[in-house]
């Protein structure tokens, strides 16, 4: 240590001490800085003793808050118990006053450079959270966000979502995609869906939740799809890819086996993953539609759906907006003389009852027929990711 510097320390030490008591740790970090120390109370100690010691009192800036700390990592350390993480970020949020008693000290005796005493109370809480728990402070993208707030003595840990990529079958038909919210939240969460957001369980979207809810010890499950479905639709072959947000989870290490059944649905391939793709993704399905017709369709009229093939449809949104879908393949059947069935793979995305009816999309299944035809039935057997 520089000898210079630190005489100088000393005698500034004195004046400072003279008027305030100062603890060692806020001692210390006056100077640490310019002394190239890392340990501010070690520092704080070894000032002190070089001048005449002086009876211990409450410390002027912080009032003894940096002495106390073990207190407050007591508590983080059993709020930590229950959960899975191997980073974390400590913020804290302290008194006005003792900011205030901080910036007197520093201006009176012209002090500059100097680490807040916020920053002081995070690095030195960070340290010992980390020695103790075995894991490493991270600013970028921690698992844990502790929040102290010494000026209400309240705690708030926030854990980092666990991300889910996967994709899903149904086999069964009669079960909705997509499952309500809460009555009471709509979706917020709130006591009577116990912060879930959906108060039922029983669509893909319920059976998918309460799976992950349950097995990540997560309060939300946020899923995003890829394509939507009736309820009476099956998904089949590969399955529809899908994205959940498990949010506030207190697990995040789990093994999620191939493929998981949950009574009709089936979950395929599950993974973690850092990002939920933020534009939509471009996909195409492979779908097989039932259709009735009102009139009777021969079997020359039906071959005109052929022409469709390489052709785009437009779909027409009430914004005004356009959409133009392509369909890629048409295969038709007549199944008997007002029904048939189409295979049909397309770009993502087409509404097909619509498509079959002929509602604000064109061209269209009842247009090229010239006669009204509802798709009874549509199952996906195909659906694939291209961008
Ligand atoms: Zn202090
Ligand atoms: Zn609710």
């Amino acid at each position: 240590m520089d000898k210079k510097k630190l005489a100088a320390v000393i005698d500034n030490t004195r004046g400072i001490l003279r008027e305030y008591t100062i603890c060692d740790h806020c001692l210390g970090r006056m100077f640490a800085g310019k002394l190239g120390v890392v340990s501010h109370k070690r520092l704080g100690n070894k000032i002190r003793n070089m001048l005449k010691p002086r009876p211990t009192k409450i410390c002027y800036i912080c009032k003894n808050m940096m002495s106390n700390l073990d207190l407050y990592l007591k508590k983080m350390l059993d709020m930590a118990k229950e959960y899975q993480f191997s980073t974390f970020l400590i913020g804290a949020i302290l008194q006005p006053s003792i900011h205030d008693r901080d910036d007197l000290i520093r201006s009176k005796f012209k002090l500059r450079g100097i680490p807040s005493i916020k920053s002081d109370v995070t690095r030195e809480m960070g340290k010992s959270f980390s020695r103790k728990t075995g894991s490493k402070v991270d600013y970028q993208n921690p698992d844990m966000v502790f929040t102290i707030n010494f000026k209400k003595e309240h705690y708030e840990i926030k854990p980092k979502a666990v991300l889910l990529q996967a994709r899903y079958t149904k086999n069964i038909r009669g079960l909705q995609q997509k499952q309500k919210p809460c009555d009471q939240c709509e979706g917020k969460g709130c006591f009577v869906c116990d912060f879930h957001g959906i108060g039922e369980f029983n669509s893909v979207e319920g059976k998918i939740a309460e799976f992950l809810i349950d097995k990540f010890g997560a309060q939300q499950a946020k899923i995003t799809w890829i394509g939507s479905e009736d309820e009476s639709s099956l998904v089949l072959g590969n399955g529809r890819p899908f994205f959940v947000k498990l949010i506030n989870p207190h697990k995040r290490y789990i093994c999620l086996p191939k493929k998981l059944d949950l009574d009709g649905v089936s979950i395929h391939g599950a993974r973690v993953i850092s990002k939920i793709p933020s534009d939509p993704l471009r996909f195409r399905t492979k779908v097989v539609m039932e259709i009735d017709a009102e009139n009777e369709i021969t079997s020359n009229v039906l071959e005109e759906l052929g022409r469709l093939e390489g052709q785009p449809v437009v779909l027409y949104e009430n914004s005004g907006r356009r959409h133009k879908k392509i369909i890629y393949d048409i295969n038709f059947k007549r199944k008997s003389e007002k029904s048939f069935r189409i295979t049909m793979e397309s770009d993502g995305g087409i509404p097909l009852k619509r498509f079959v009816a002929g509602q604000e999309v064109e061209p269209s299944i009842s247009g090229i027929l010239e006669t009204n035809c509802r798709c009874k039935l549509f199952d996906f057997h195909k659906i694939i990711i291209t961008k």
